[in-house]
């Protein structure tokens, strides 16, 4: 029997990247490649960049050179937001043999062809040529692209020029893949886009992200959806009563907040303000009081002072937040915030940084000590910790420790009871 062409995928940044890497895998897979977790095994070898700060972009760039040593005979493609935004710079780096942008990734599969000679001319479709099924082949939670691009400008984001306006894909494709993808297995899925609060908008007939997950919701066979992050002004009365009335909905919101300083949200060009964001978080709190919510937040934006981080930081201290992503402000080349003339220091941003990390933690651990001796729904996740106990995920996104039988709860949704909450860790048991 012939030996199997192996690929691997390896992805840096965010789950859209996750998403169009799945879609990736798939189209390896119908080639009749398989996966493997080992790039040093692989005839092929495709990096999934991220460039959203300067540190990814050398994170990215250190990927390449790696996995090039460790594989010095495959084909090593790189593709991913970086490639789209500067390939120049990643086709000059030693050992890449192809870059492909975004739209670049359509034509993986003839890329492949061309390039490994042990791959079939005609592969066989997955679902279709242009239209395959995200292949997740380590994973029991689907990421499910449904929107794609970005209609604001924020003065610091590079995304809206890599990635393009809002394109919504329509509901019926995405009701279709909900439907194939939990067939398949998969017991959460979970809707991901650059701005997904903008979904249905640019559709004929337009319709709203609430009336997806409302249509998504019926479909018996799924057993939890996930949003990934809602902009605070989608956090729409709609939206907010769709969550609440649905139990395959988890009960979970990443609502990027940037900063708690009105002032440095202007400078930003985000369009809200603190007012309107504590009111989405009370709105949320009160109809759904299990809600887990997040914030991504940017320390150390240009001109940001010491009086405007206290601001932040009281306004998330004081807020319904129950988790934070600390993120150091790095410029980004052609956005209005690279060429300001006002930078906070580089020890100036570790310090804040290090505040606000330490305020998230403090958030987290409330949270999650507020569910001591209570009962949730945890879906358990295709991985043991070092100590035999099976990861698991709660619809509010509370990761836990479970103590069972990996055959009793991994990719299956049980009840457990918190019994440990500790600053480092969560322990449950099946109840
Ligand atoms: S909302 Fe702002 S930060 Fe988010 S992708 Fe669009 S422009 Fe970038």
């Amino acid at each position: 029997m012939n030996r199997p062409t192996l690929y691997h995928v390896a992805t840096l940044g965010c789950k859209l990247n996750q998403f169009d890497s799945a879609v990736m895998e798939a189209d390896l897979a119908a080639l009749g490649m398989s996966p493997t977790a080992d790039p040093a095994a692989a005839r092929v070898v495709v990096i999934n960049t991220c460039t959203v700060t300067s540190a990814a972009d050398a994170q990215s760039r250190q990927l390449i050179r790696k996995l090039r040593r460790a594989n010095p005979h495959c084909t090593l493609l790189v593709t991913g937001c970086y490639a789209q935004r500067d390939p120049k710079a990643l086709e000059a780096i030693a050992g890449v043999d192809a870059v492909l942008g975004l739209s670049g990734q359509k034509g993986l599969k003839q890329l492949v062809v061309k390039l490994v000679p042990e791959t079939p001319e005609q592969p066989a479709c997955l679902e279709s040529a242009d239209d395959p099924l995200p292949l997740f082949s380590d994973q029991t939670r689907a990421f499910l692209k449904i929107q794609e691009g970005c209609d604001l400008r924020c003065s610091y984001c590079v995304i809206p020029s890599v990635r393009g306006a809002s394109r919504s894909v329509d509901p019926e494709t995405v009701l279709r893949k909900v439907a194939l993808l939990a067939e398949s297995g998969f017991q959460e899925i979970v809707f991901t886009g650059v701005n997904t609060g903008d979904y249905g908008k640019d559709l004929t007939p337009a319709t709203t992200l609430a009336a997806l997950l409302r249509s998504a919701s019926e479909i018996t066979s799924v057993g939890r959806l996930r949003l990934n992050s809602v902009e605070p002004r989608c956090v729409t009365e709609e939206l907010v009563e769709t969550l609440q009335s649905s139990p395959r909905l988890a009960p979970h919101l990443q609502i990027p907040l940037q900063s708690g300083s009105d002032e440095v949200l202007g400078r930003m060009r985000r369009p809200y303000r603190t007012g309107l964001y504590r009111q989405a978080l009370e709105t949320l709190r009160g109809k759904i009081p299990e809600v887990g919510l997040g914030a991504d937040v940017i320390v150390g934006f240009p001109g940001e002072t010491q009086e405007e981080f206290r601001q932040s930081y009281e306004f998330i201290a004081s807020s319904q937040l129950n988790y934070l992503h600390v993120f150091s402000f790095t410029p980004r080349p052609g956005t209005p915030a690279a060429d300001a003339a006002d930078p906070v220091r580089g020890d100036v941003i570790r310090k804040r940084s290090a505040e606000l990390r330490a305020l998230g933690g403090h958030l987290s651990h409330r949270f999650r000590t507020s569910f001591l001796g209570r009962d949730l729904e945890v879906l358990g996740l295709r991985e043991c910790l070092p100590d035999g106990r099976v990861r698991a995920l709660s619809g509010n996104f509370i990761e836990m420790a479970l103590q069972a039988r990996p055959q009793d709860c991994m990719n299956r949704l049980v009840r457990a009871r918190i019994t440990e909450v500790t600053p480092a860790r969560v322990s449950a048991v099946p109840c």
